[in-house]
């Protein structure tokens, strides 16, 4: 049969496309189908929210391959196509349209939408998500416009999209339930840093409190929030968190839970099927537990290990976690995982902005961010690999090398 050695992929975004590449290098000579729902080639999504959605970039610099790559490894690559239905037991893709695709391997890399806020008056015109190039555009022609924007949510979407606004000179106002912009990722300790830079930068920053109602004739004028307080603004761009696009999954009864469940190997509940990128919650074993994030460098790295496994060669994912964000000229990256730690140390001048934090859980460093400090990310996650006990008075002491940290056992 043709499909006997058809690899299909769904979802032709970062870690799609990744997919389909390291595919071809790991030697699979059979085809390959790349299938994704938007029309633009593959492309990489961290410069929406920054450079072009600031204007200085175009959208086509962040593609994943330039458009010959396809041809050339003959990568079957439908864009504008959904995936309606997998069945596992006939090994067949349905999409829109009817048409039926073989696979004898498959890759869901269908990733993650936006949360839809369910306010009431939350489907006037003039409120914004971002998710897609194209969301990125209108807001970009938005911004060009000046005025006030009220951003709903000071997570990382949230806190860019406000830097990017203030730094074209727009009135920026930012709604947070938490107490501090990124606490649900960084804990309060960064969370009032990054709430500092922010006002530094004359951000109206509103914590603790939660979005009542959007009002305005045709179109969004104000944002009453749960207080009584109302702000004004001329538009709104809402950045309250993602869901992983688990439908299909789902429909299909493979396992879910906060994304798809999948083992090391990233292999679903399904033999054959296989998940990467923010839709995978995969079985981390560094931290002996499944984890799923919503990281650039996720979807870059997982590819090569799905390749590997979708050919039944032995594969395991375990790098450690990594983003980055870049906020006004506050830029930062974040090694490892921390879900629960007992406290944050400091190392370097945080009042200059020039640090690393590190969050400690039974004396080990389980994560580190280093801000506006750089070529530290090897050190910190061989500190955070050797798993050794760490003194915080040589952890804050900038003259003991991490790498003395990670190599030597310094508690004491
Ligand atoms: C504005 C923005 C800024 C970001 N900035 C950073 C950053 O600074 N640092 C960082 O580490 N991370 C950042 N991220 C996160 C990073 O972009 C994501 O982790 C990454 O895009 C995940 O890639 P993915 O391929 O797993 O999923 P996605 O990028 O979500 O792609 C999934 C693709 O699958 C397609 N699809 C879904 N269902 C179907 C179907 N049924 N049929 C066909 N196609 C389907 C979708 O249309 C989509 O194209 C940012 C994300 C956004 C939105």
């Amino acid at each position: 049969m043709a499909d006997r050695d058809t690899h299909v992929i769904v979802g032709a975004s970062l870690a799609g496309a990744k997919t389909a590449e390291a595919l071809r290098e790991e030697g699979h000579d059979g085809p390959i189908v790349l299938i994704g729902s938007e029309a633009e080639l593959p492309y990489e999504r961290p410069p929406l929210s920054k450079e072009h959605l600031r204007g200085e970039v175009p959208a086509d610099k962040a593609r994943v391959h330039p458009e010959s790559f396809y041809e050339e490894h003959a990568i079957d690559l439908r864009l504008g196509t959904t995936v309606e239905s997998i069945d596992v037991h006939a090994r067949e893709v349905t999409l829109a349209g009817g048409e039926r695709i073989g696979w004898s391997a498959l890759a869901l890399t269908t990733g993650a939408e936006p949360r839809r806020l369910a306010t009431p008056g939350g489907d006037l015109a003039g409120i914004h998500y971002l998710r897609g190039v194209g969301d990125s555009t209108a807001i970009a022609a938005r911004l060009n416009e000046g005025g006030r924007v009220v951003v709903i949510g000071a997570g990382w979407i949230g806190a860019e999209v406000g830097a990017s606004a203030r730094q074209k000179g727009l009135e920026v106002a930012i709604v947070e339930l938490a107490d501090v912009p990124l606490e649900r990722v960084l804990g309060r300790e960064l969370g009032v840093i990054y709430a500092d830079v922010h006002r530094d930068q004359g951000v109206e920053l509103y914590t603790g409190v939660g979005v009542e109602a959007f009002e305005g004739g045709d179109r969004v004028e104000r944002v009453r929030l749960s207080d009584g307080r109302t702000l004004d603004c001329d538009f709104v761009v809402a950045g309250v968190g993602v869901a992983p696009r688990t439908a299909l999954a789902e429909q299909a009864g493979i396992t879910v839970d906060n994304g798809i469940l999948v083992s090391e190997r990233l292999e679903t509940s399904a033999p054959g099927v296989f998940a990467a990128g923010d839709v995978a919650n995969a079985f981390h074993p560094f931290f002996g537990r499944q984890i799923r994030v919503e990281h650039w460098a996720n979807a870059l790295n997982q590819p090569a290990v799905l390749a590997k496994s979708m050919l039944g060669k032995p594969a395991s994912y375990e790098r450690l976690p990594y983003f980055f964000s870049d906020q006004y000229d506050v830029g930062m990256e974040y090694t490892g995982f921390a879900a629960a730690w007992d406290e944050v140390v400091f190392r370097g001048d945080v009042d200059a902005r020039e640090f690393i934090a590190f969050w400690l859980s039974g004396g080990r460093v389980v994560a580190g961010m280093n801000v506006n400090v750089w070529d530290v990310t090897d050190p910190i996650k061989a500190l955070i690999q050797s798993r050794r006990e760490v003194a915080v008075g040589r952890l804050r002491d900038t003259d003991v090398p991490l790498e003395e940290l990670a190599g030597a056992n310094t508690a004491h």
